[in-house]
């Protein structure tokens, strides 16, 4: 095999894994049920893999996690027998941050890297999900040994966090994964004793209760054997299984706590913020599931990358099938986590077959209609919580309006947007009763910034009589606002585009006002036009501004100046 090879980190991996060393992170116990979750997903996919290849040469009878101290060494070690790892994916694993090694990631890391307080820390960790890598805020050394079912060879990965790592082919392993944590000194104020049997029951018990395999331990158990004077003591080793096991999802709510909650959702999701909405669901008759749905309160940072993390994940009767099952939200939910769980899909159900499900469908439908209804009510009694919502998710639920014609009325009715009437972005139903006596449209602008907007010609004959603008600046309110016919009957209409009527038009005294003036401008006009040439269609006497002695305006029908810019940008 060659013996272990040496090699580098990416410089992300490494500022990353220098943040988790350093890391004054208060909650440290969390990097454990990182390393269980990871253990229960790889049993996951062993059962799974299993049941669909029958030649798997595996022993699927005692699934489970499995947590081995050794105090004197001071090591604490993660095992399961799961679907473990070839060598390219543990190689891989390690370059998962790579992948994401955006911008985002990159400038967000540098600026961790001066940051000073726990807090700073905390909400980086939170907001990427640190993952395998949690265990370096307790551990001096990680070695990491994991054959993949149905291969031979295993591999051992073994790093003390700095710049290296050390990979190498090894024979003899059992199949699955192992964890072995050299613990940080105990001396160490900060962290708890992890090879303490309380402490790791404290900490199953709160973070991995969960868990649908066993998670065992070896405790010492102490019995009284014999009587009276001759009554010794004798202590046995014995397994126990430190958590309940049940599956959140089939327990009633109200049985369920908070932390037991959240700390599922830390699960499935991947994530280390606070659910914002708990959505539990259940239906009977034709089409049987249960779900539990989560609304996150902080976007992840791939929101709007390709190859995010989407979906929830699809269970068939307990048994997991897939994470991130698209087919299951569209895709401008796809900030929603959580779990379906279907009692009539075959567990053969692959990709394919879930896009033409009828079944999968109508659960689509109805969690769709489910999210909308519980951002509305979270609008109606929890603004505040509403604004954190629209905050983080407003931008991909308004592609909605785009891609979901069925659930528009829904979409729009809980949608905010930036106003001239405050500095609080305000909904279509509070601009309509703040319309005009007479106005039947709602007028909006698009662009950049609320201030380039404000500054803009368009907006002067708004400002002078009084009335509301939309300001929409998010690059997808390009796409809906010429879809989209109407809102509580009224129409959206561009302040930047077509003939603007502001005033009584159609009176026969405005009429004779308007070609009385146009006619004053006639050699003005001819003039202008002649200069201007080809670049503009015409050149017009207009109404629409008080200050500014121009501004040029796109046909009724036309694309308004931003969509121009990002069909250019887009090359068509
Ligand atoms: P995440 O779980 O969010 O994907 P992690 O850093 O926790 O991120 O793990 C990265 C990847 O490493 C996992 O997605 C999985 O493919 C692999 N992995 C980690 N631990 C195990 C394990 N015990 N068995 C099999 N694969 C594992
Ligand atoms: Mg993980």
């Amino acid at each position: 095999h060659g013996g272990p090879q040496q090699r580098e980190f990416q410089a992300e991996t490494r500022q990353l894994l220098d943040l988790m060393i350093h890391s004054i992170y208060s909650n440290k116990d969390t990097f454990l049920r990182e390393l269980v979750s990871n253990a229960s997903d790889a049993l996951d996919k062993l059962k799974l893999e299993a049941f669909r290849d029958k030649d798997l040469d595996v022993d699927t009878s005692d699934l489970h996690v499995e947590l081995e101290v050794d105090a004197a060494a001071r090591t604490l070690t993660v095992r399961d027998n799961g679907i473990g790892m070839s060598r390219d994916e543990v190689v891989d694993l390690i370059g998962t941050l790579a992948k994401s090694g955006t911008a985002q990631m990159r400038s967000a890391l540098a600026a961790a890297k001066n940051a000073e307080t726990s807090a700073a820390a905390e909400e980086l960790i939170g907001q990427f999900g640190i993952g395998f890598y949690s265990s370096f805020m307790v551990a001096e050394t990680v070695t990491l040994v994991t054959r993949k079912a149905g291969e031979q060879t295993a591999t051992r990965w073994e790093s003390s966090g700095e710049d290296t790592y050390t990979i190498e082919e090894i024979d003899g392993a059992p199949q699955g994964t192992s964890v072995t944590l050299s613990l940080k000194p105990a001396a160490d104020d900060e962290l708890r004793d992890y090879t303490d049997e309380r402490v790791l029951r404290d900490v199953v018990g709160r973070y991995s209760d969960f868990i649908a395999w066993p998670i065992r331990m070896q405790v010492e158990r102490t019995r009284t054997v014999g009587e009276g004077d001759d009554a010794t003591e004798e202590t046995t080793l014995e397994a126990e299984t430190l958590n309940s096991m049940k599956a959140l999802w089939t327990r009633p709510r109200d049985e369920v706590t908070d932390e037991e909650y959240r700390d599922f959702y830390r699960h499935v999701s991947h994530a280390w913020d606070e659910p914002l909405e708990i959505v539990p669901m259940k239906a009977e008759g034709t089409f049987e599931y249960q779900a539990l749905l989560f609304i996150p309160s902080v976007a992840p940072f791939d929101l709007f990358m390709q190859g995010g993390r989407t979906g929830v994940s699809l269970y068939v009767r307990r048994v997991f099938i897939m994470d991130d099952c698209e087919e299951l939200v569209p895709s401008y939910l796809r900030f929603v986590k959580g779990v379906v769980d279907a009692a009539d899909l075959s567990l053969n159900v692959s990709r394919e077959i879930l896009q033409q499900d009828r079944q999968i469908g109508a659960i689509r439908r109805r969690l769709t209609k489910k999210v909308l209804a519980t951002v509305k009510t979270m609008q109606r009694d929890e603004p505040e919580k509403y604004r954190t919502f629209w905050t983080q998710f407003g931008r991909a639920l308004k592609e909605g309006l785009v891609s979901d014609t069925d659930n528009r009325d829904a979409i729009l009715a809980v949608s905010s947007f930036e106003s001239t009437a405050g500095e609080e972005p305000t909904t279509l139903a509070q601009y309509v009763e703040r319309m005009k006596p007479g106005q039947d449209t709602i007028y909006y602008v698009t662009g950049e910034s609320r201030r380039q907007l404000e500054a803009s010609p368009h907006m002067e004959a708004f400002t002078a009589k009084g009335l509301e603008v939309l300001l929409l600046t998010d690059p997808v309110d390009e796409m809906w606002v010429d879809g989209v016919p109407e809102f509580d009957g009224k129409s959206f209409r561009s302040i930047a585009k077509g003939e603007l009527d502001l005033d009584d038009a159609d009176s026969d005294e405005a009429k004779s006002e308007r070609d009385e003036r146009n006619k004053s401008f006639e050699d003005f006009l001819t003039w202008a036009r002649g200069v201007l040439g080809e670049t503009v269609r015409d050149v017009k006497v207009s109404t629409r501004l008080t200050s500014s002695p121009a501004v040029l305006v796109g046909d009724a029908f036309s694309m308004t100046p931003a969509l121009e810019r990002l069909y250019r940008a887009s090359g068509q």
